[in-house]
């Protein structure tokens, strides 16, 4: 292990809400630290074209916009570190933080560690991610040229995903296990007018089928889940989007979360421990848009402000 270093304030996560709360940190002369995760720039930087950014009446690129954000944050002192946080103990003060060799320290800690893509939980679905598998279009679309995918969900993030899959693929099959979508009117109503995309109801999938060293997945087993019937559905590709689930597992036992592990906020982004603040998607399973994420991480800098003063006086 290395020497600790101190920050007064650390973010972890670099989606819209760990930046958001980087530049109110940074511009507060908090010279924050932002430990930038898994996934430098959050979900944003898996989705195409984002159109309901206030301030972009052309859309923007999801990366594109997370770089902005990044540039904004830097420009007023916060430092960015590439890592992922492997423990956090947050019982004494200063709070402590493990990345890697690293061990930090800090008076105020930011959590914006956001959500990741839910898997249905097959063995086969883990043994072909991958080799034709996938919870991400946008990165892995372009090897389904010409072939034939499914998609399973009923939500925006399954209308997105289809929708850009027709890009490249020549058919594209949305498995929703109802019959009624949850994504929104317009989302709906882009993917029912789009002449590659077709939608099977109330199914579900049971297992998919193929081979990780001989050209992946073949096709999938699909149940209908009134009739009970099954039937073999020929794909080259199944991509799940079936939502997201947070990314809190290091903070198990100490923060107070809800039944599905989403971080519980009061007061504005407090955790039920003073000077631990949430904000985005790890503490949201309502919104979970962009703009709300950004709004929230702008709330935790300046809760953590806040905590830092009413702490030196
Ligand atoms: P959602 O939770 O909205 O939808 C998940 C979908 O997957 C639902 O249709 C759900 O079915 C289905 N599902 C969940 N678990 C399973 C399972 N085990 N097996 C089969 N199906 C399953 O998640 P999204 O990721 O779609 O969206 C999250 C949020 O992000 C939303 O607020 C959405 O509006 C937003 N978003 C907005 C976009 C935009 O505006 N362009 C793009 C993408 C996301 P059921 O309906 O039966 O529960």
């Amino acid at each position: 292990m290395e020497k600790e270093r101190h920050y007064r304030v650390i973010i972890l996560g670099s989606g819209a809400a760990g930046l958001t709360a980087a530049i109110y940190a940074a511009r507060a002369n908090l010279e924050p630290l932002v430990i930038e995760g898994s996934q430098p720039g959050g979900q944003l930087t898996i989705t195409t074209d984002v159109e309901n950014y206030p301030g972009f009446p052309k859309g923007i690129l999801g990366p594109e916009l997370m770089e902005e954000f990044k540039k904004q944050a830097e420009r007023f002192g916060a430092n960015t570190i590439f890592g992922d946080v492997t423990a956090v103990d947050l019982k004494g003060k200063p709070f402590q933080i493990t990345a890697g060799k690293q061990i930090y320290t800090c008076d105020a800690l930011i959590i914006a560690t956001g959500a990741s893509a839910k898997l249905l939980g097959l063995e086969s679905e883990r043994k072909l991610m991958g080799y034709g598998v996938s919870a991400c279009a946008t990165c892995d679309g372009f090897f389904f040229k010409d072939k034939e995918v499914i998609v399973v969900g009923g939500g925006d993030t399954a209308m997105e995903e289809a929708l850009f899959l027709t890009k490249y693929a020549s058919k594209v099959t949305i498995v929703h296990r109802r019959n009624e979508l949850r994504a929104s009117k317009i989302m709906q109503d882009r993917a029912k007018k789009n002449p590659k995309i077709s939608f099977l109801w109330d199914s579900v999938v049971e297992e998919i089928y193929g081979d990780p060293k001989e050209g992946g997945v073949r096709g999938a087993r699909l149940k209908n889940v009134k009739t009970g019937a099954t039937q073999d559905f020929k794909c080259d590709g199944v991509f799940m989007a079936i939502g997201h689930e947070p990314n809190t597992k290091i903070f198990a036992g100490q923060l107070e979360m809800d039944e599905r592990g989403y971080i519980i906020t009061h007061n504005g982004t407090s955790t039920n421990i003073p000077g631990a603040f949430a904000c985005g998607d790890v503490q949201d399973r309502i919104y979970r848009q962009a703009i709300t994420a950004a709004g929230t991480g702008c709330m935790a800098a300046m809760d953590a402000e806040r905590f830092l003063e009413s702490q030196e006086s």
